[in-house]
């Protein structure tokens, strides 16, 4: 038996939050998810599954590319200040 210890962000049908999930099972297009956080088990659609991972994928790209624009305060003041 193959055992793969997969983790996909999806949304908590318990309790509701954009964690991981471990993938523990899956039979055909459905897969058996357990909750990272609240340790409740979920079965969804791998569909389902990958397009919420490629848009939290998304997002996370977007959040790292806004951290990536923000202007660099270079120098100035007196950096070493002691405490
Ligand atoms: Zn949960």
């Amino acid at each position: 038996m193959e055992r793969r210890d997969l983790t996909r962000v999806y949304v908590c049908p318990s309790c509701q939050s954009h964690t991981p999930h471990t993938v523990r099972a899956q039979n055909g297009n459905v897969y058996a998810i357990v909750c990272n956080q609240c340790r409740m088990g979920s079965l969804v659609k791998g569909e389902a599954l990958r397009q919420h991972h490629v848009q939290w994928e998304e997002e996370l790209r977007q959040i790292l590319d806004s951290l990536h624009d923000w202007p660099r305060q270079g120098g100035g003041g007196d950096g070493k200040s002691p405490p």
